[in-house]
């Protein structure tokens, strides 16, 4: 027998949602999640009316979804900010250069401009080619430290006020757990902002914040939206597997457990004398840095001097 929607419209429930359980239609599941990315982004005050933000895009369904959403609301509510797409092509063959097929089609479908940088030109090395010499133990090292800068150098080129990421609540839960799991307090104190970036420095924010990795791939499939789902071909089974396998495993019991994890993340007191690194600019390529010189430049001295463990500490 059908289900009516909860939400009162008249027309029948087609699917559950996995954050409250609500029975919903379509339209009512695509107007809650919508209205709460809404909610989301005024509460915190992540954007200012004539802000240029850049979406940090993938091809992933979190960045498919949070450029399509985005723009969605930024035509119903009238924020009237400035989208433009940022990717970064990490140069891995058979994972990047696909899903960069993919951001090209989000830039048509949204027609917002795209920017793409490539680690080939920024940094004279593409990670096929660094995982040629490093192997695949600590690739991620090298392309996570990249990517950050990366992206940093992507928004002052285009002038951006802020960096929007799709990280959503699963990310953030798994995040918090594996700070707890690892001791990383430091971290803890930082990982629920949903806002971060210090002063001189590009703000990145997370208007996914509090939706469900769930609820995305659902809202991706109902709106027929076009993403890449291949997980990279260097990915490693890394601890952050175990923390999101343990994860996974919590919200089959306890579907609010994520929220649960995100809250307590942002609520725990952590003592004054954790101190997080302050961050400065780099003395070499004058990028955030939280030593003299920053990370990328010293992983790129390794490399470049055929030491590629230099950086790796
Ligand atoms: Fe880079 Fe692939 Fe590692 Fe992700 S999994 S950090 S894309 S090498």
């Amino acid at each position: 027998m059908p289900i009516p929607c909860k939400a009162g419209c008249g027309k029948n429930a087609m699917l559950k949602r996995p954050k409250t359980g609500d029975a919903l239609c379509k339209d009512c599941f695509f107007c809650a999640f919508e209205t709460e990315v809404h909610f989301t982004i005024t509460k915190a005050e992540l954007f200012n009316r004539g802000d240029s933000v850049a979406v940090a895009a993938s091809g992933g369904k979190d960045s498919t979804v949070l450029a399509h959403v985005l723009k969605t609301l930024n035509e119903r509510y009238n924020y009237g900010l400035n989208l433009m797409l940022l990717s970064i092509d990490e140069g891995i063959t058979g994972y990047r250069d696909d899903s960069l097929e993919t951001v090209k089609r989000n830039r048509d479908d949204y027609e917002m401009p795209l920017k793409i940088l490539s680690y080939k030109d920024l940094y004279g090395w593409t990670m096929d080619e660094i995982v040629a010499q490093i192997g695949r133990k600590n690739n991620c090292t090298f392309c996570g430290v990249f990517r950050r800068q990366a992206l940093d150098r992507g928004a002052a080129l285009l002038g951006v006020k802020c960096i929007a990421t799709g990280h959503n609540a699963d990310d953030i839960a798994e995040t918090v757990l594996m700070n707890v799991l690892r001791g990383d307090i430091a971290r803890l104190k930082r990982c629920t902002a949903i806002s971060t970036g210090s002063e001189g420095t590009i703000p990145r924010v997370k208007p996914l914040k509090y939706a469900y990795e769930k609820e995305i791939v659902m809202y991706a499939h109902y709106k027929k939206l076009v993403y890449f789902s291949t997980e990279c071909v260097f990915a490693p089974n890394a601890y952050r597997g175990h923390a999101r396998a343990l994860l996974k495993d919590m919200e089959k019991i306890r579907p609010s457990c994520i929220m649960d994890i995100i809250y307590s993340g942002e609520t725990m007191a952590v003592k004054d004398e954790v101190i997080l690194p302050t961050q400065r600019t780099c003395t070499r390529c004058n990028f955030v840095s939280s030593q003299e010189v920053c990370k990328a430049c010293v992983l790129l001295e390794g490399l470049n001097k055929g030491l590629p463990k230099l950086g790796i500490g």
